[in-house]
């Protein structure tokens, strides 16, 4: 049993919070500005749950479960493989039309020490992987990571990502303080990655 709030509703679909632990540190990250999103307290009491206690939260809203879930809260989700595949094989077995996405930071196989992605065919539809920023100095400043070499592993995850054939999105958050994040350069590298591009906004204090 977990009171942790593993399963959040965002515009009326589910989201799924499995850590707050991270290898970035973004400075625009939603998670320096507020506790909650959408009223749901972000912040974990423990890190120590299990897939049981996600499908727990999971069956709660069951009625949402088809409109699509994504893997996405204060941390970054691959973080917990271990309960992000068990979690979503439940789904696939449960609920196959659900489409699956993981919003991460592309750090997983260097987090895991091994190559997660071919471990989640047919469990994950979609990776939106965040680009942050055209080159590793800039995504140094912004991102501020905590492992080696973090900017290479990410773009090295994405390029896998498409070549197994997962829809594959990079984005970028724009707008940020003054940091000169190049859009039309960061648009291109992910159009050479094969992957889709998405800008966001940055919104104070929104989502
Ligand atoms: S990678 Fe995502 S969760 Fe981690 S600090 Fe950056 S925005 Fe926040």
């Amino acid at each position: 049993m977990s009171d942790n709030n593993l399963v959040y509703i965002l515009d009326g679909k589910i989201y799924i919070n499995l850590t707050n632990a991270c290898t970035n540190d973004c400075k625009f990250c939603l998670r320096q500005q507020k506790d909650d999103v959408q009223g749901t307290n972000m912040w974990l009491s423990s890190e120590k749950i299990s897939s049981n206690d996600v499908i727990e939260q999971l069956k709660k809203h069951e009625d949402k479960i088809s409109k699509g879930i994504t893997f996405c809260g204060y941390g970054e989700p691959t973080i917990k493989f271990d309960v992000l595949k068990e979690v979503a094989s439940f789904i696939k077995n449960n609920y196959p039309n659900t489409y699956i996405k993981v919003n991460t930071n592309g750090h997983g196989n260097i987090i895991n020490k091994k190559d997660i992605l071919p471990e989640l065919k047919r469990l994950v539809d979609e990776f939106s992987i965040s680009l942050n920023a055209q080159n590793k100095e800039l995504y140094n400043v912004l991102s501020q990571p905590k492992v080696n070499d973090a900017y290479n592993e990410m773009l090295k995850f994405a390029k896998e990502s498409v070549a197994l054939g997962f829809k594959t999105t990079m984005s970028v958050v724009s707008g940020f303080e003054n940091c000169d994040v190049n859009i039309s350069e960061c648009e291109n590298i992910a159009k050479n990655i094969g992957a889709d591009f998405r800008n966001r906004e940055f919104i104070p204090n929104g989502y």
